[in-house]
């Protein structure tokens, strides 16, 4: 028979539970006596009865096994935090409902301003569409339709009809297409209002010409645009998941 035995006081233990639980209140007892005696000090605290000591003891264990139950829940739904988080559950949970959805962001990007086009001629179209998009979400951010996670490059998620989705790359392609689209008719009432257009000598006809062609995006290459709109998107939206799981745990 194996005996645990106490290193301070010998007693011999059978149960190794038992043994444990002694350990932490003899080395507790022991240290009480030293502190006791070295300060020779005047207990002015009574001993209560031992009815009393049994409902201590009653409201301590009622209270450590609330703790248990309450640690031990924590403790699963932390490692089921960090194992995987599903993106879709997680928006679904931070983002329930947005007043904007995706049909109405579409909507929303019919207001292209003379910034816009000069972003165009700056660059190219994907710089101007980017720009408009880019002004909306600075708008409305927490509340943008699409969102996007440091982790899960060039995925992006969007909310329409009251769900959330993962985006696929033909609806993120054919955004671009519709966006750029509203480009040429804005840039044709902006060239209009131009005055030093209205007189079309050989450098004012070149003139249009480029800037058509760029509102047009005919300088680049559809797979290019599709591409630089996806990482704009990507870059702009990407929120760091690990920042979120210490959020949900404040
Ligand atoms: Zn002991």
């Amino acid at each position: 028979m194996v005996f645990h035995e106490c290193k301070q006081c010998f007693t011999k233990f059978k149960n190794k539970g038992q043994f444990d639980e002694h350990i932490i209140c003899c080395e507790f007892m022991r240290n009480r006596a030293v502190e006791i005696n070295n300060k020779a000090a005047f207990i002015n605290d009574p001993v209560p009865s031992n009815r009393m000591l049994y409902e201590s003891i009653k409201n301590c264990m009622s209270r450590i096994q609330h703790l248990e139950t309450e640690n031990e829940f924590l403790k699963t739904f932390a490692r089921r935090e960090r194992q995987k988080i599903n993106m879709i559950d997680y928006l679904k949970m931070r983002y329930p409902v947005l007043t904007m959805d995706f049909t109405a962001m579409v909507a929303a990007l019919k207001d292209i301003q003379q910034k816009h086009l000069e972003a165009v001629f700056g660059g190219n179209i994907v710089d101007g569409v980017c720009a408009l998009v880019a002004d909306l979400i600075d708008a409305n951010k927490d509340h943008f339709p699409i969102c996007a996670f440091s982790h899960k490059s060039h995925t992006l998620y969007v909310y329409d009809r009251g769900l959330w989705s993962e985006m696929p790359l033909s609806d993120i392609n054919n955004l671009f297409d519709l966006l750029s689209n509203r480009f040429f008719p804005a840039y044709t009432k902006w060239e209009q209002r131009r005055n030093e257009f209205i007189v079309e000598t050989e450098e004012v006809k070149m003139q249009k010409m480029d800037f058509m062609r760029k509102i047009n995006g005919h300088y680049m290459n559809e797979e290019v645009k599709y591409q630089k709109f996806r990482s704009f998107l990507f870059n702009k939206l990407k929120q760091n998941v690990k920042s979120i799981v210490e959020y949900e745990f404040v």
